[in-house]
């Protein structure tokens, strides 16, 4: 059968239609714009935008894919983790379109969605894989066995910022555009890497291994800037963008080949939003194949959030036979890691 998913957790309504793996149509909305002028996601702002886009992106992504709402075999919604008010708009969502086709619900953990993402693109992951998940609120590393049906071993976290705030943040004090990740990634092009150099955190021979740290590279970073522009000079933004995203791609994707070479896993899956940076994905092209280890990354398209990433989870718990969420499901903003890829009906409380 169709999966229709959800997504609504942050500043994106996402609708996606996925079958048997296939991803058969999406559309997305965003409220991206209205929080620019603030700097940051504004919590009411986006939960009325998802009340106002729910419906028509639901349509667009049917339309998309030729289907009408009778094709519906089950509806996905992300529960959690992300903001209570905007989750709670995807879930009412979804909840009354489950009751009214008579079709099952299933619960999605966000993360699992963005790991699943990949899948729409190149198939079924294999067992296990390492996946460095690096988004706006996450930065972990996790090996995973059996998306839809096994606890993922949560192997490390960032102590402090995630990889997508720190690029946000800076891009802030550099006076580039929100989102930064993306206005860091276009600044950069025209940059030299080499012309700062920023520290690379938690990478000393006593530091955890799978441990991230972005707090201290953000404030290298801004005090980098405050020095230029304190002797009166313009603040180089292409070389200071270059640095920085050198840095973080250097940080991540060492750890990340390295959790392999640890675990004997050859599979290196890269998703979330920073699985979008151009610099990102070319080191982690260039490490895994000296390391020989196969390296899997989302299109750019499915690495932010969107709907489709939850469709794919959905027919994932669908044809592993997983028991529906019952009908009064609630959201959880604080979802934890280790059971991403269970329901959030059977998590133990
Ligand atoms: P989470 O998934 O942890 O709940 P989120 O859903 O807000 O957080 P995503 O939508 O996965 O995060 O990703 C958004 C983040 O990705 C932002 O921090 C954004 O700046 C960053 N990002 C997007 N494109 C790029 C890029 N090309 N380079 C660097 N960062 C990027
Ligand atoms: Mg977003
Ligand atoms: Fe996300």
């Amino acid at each position: 059968g169709v999966v229709l998913g959800i997504e609504s957790s942050c500043d994106e309504t996402g609708a996606g239609l996925v079958s048997d793996g296939r991803l058969l149509g999406h559309a997305l909305a965003s409220s991206m714009e209205e929080h620019a002028r603030f700097g940051g996601v504004v919590p009411e702002i986006a939960a009325r935008a998802h009340v106002e886009a729910v419906q028509p992106v639901i349509r667009q992504a049917l339309d998309e894919a030729g289907l009408g709402f009778g094709d519906v075999g089950a509806v996905a919604v992300t529960t959690g983790p992300g903001l209570s008010g905007a989750l709670q708009v995807g879930v009412a969502a979804a909840k009354s379109l489950a009751y009214s086709l008579g079709v099952p619900l299933h619960g999605v953990h966000h993360l699992a969605g963005h790991v699943a993402a990949d899948m729409l693109e190149h198939g079924p992951l294999p067992d296990p894989c390492m996946v460095l998940i690096v988004s706006g609120g996450h930065t972990s590393l996790l090996l995973v066995r059996d998306l839809a049906g096994e606890p993922i071993v949560h192997l490390g976290d960032t102590l402090d910022d995630a990889a997508g705030e720190c690029f946000d943040k800076v891009a802030r004090v550099f006076g580039l555009p929100y989102p930064g990740g993306p206005a860091i990634d276009r600044a950069a092009r025209d940059g030299d890497p080499a012309s700062v150099s920023f520290p690379r955190p938690l990478t000393g021979p006593r530091d955890d291994p799978y441990a991230f740290s972005f707090s201290g590279l953000k404030t290298a970073a801004a005090r980098w800037a405050e020095g230029i522009r304190g002797s009166g000079h313009a603040l180089p933004v292409a070389d200071g963008a270059a640095a920085l995203q050198e840095a973080v791609a250097d940080v991540l994707t060492r750890k990340a080949v390295a959790a392999c070479r640890d675990h004997g896993v050859d599979t290196l899956v890269v998703v979330g939003g920073v699985a979008a940076n151009s610099r990102v994905r070319a080191l982690a092209e260039e490490r895994c194949r000296t390391a020989g280890i196969a390296l899997r990354v989302p299109p750019m398209r499915l690495c932010t959030d969107n709907g489709a990433m939850i469709a794919a989870v959905g027919d994932l718990l669908v044809r592993a036979d997983a028991a529906p969420a019952p009908l009064d499901v609630s959201v959880d903003p604080s979802a934890p890691l280790e059971f991403a890829a269970l329901q959030p009906s059977t998590v133990p409380g």
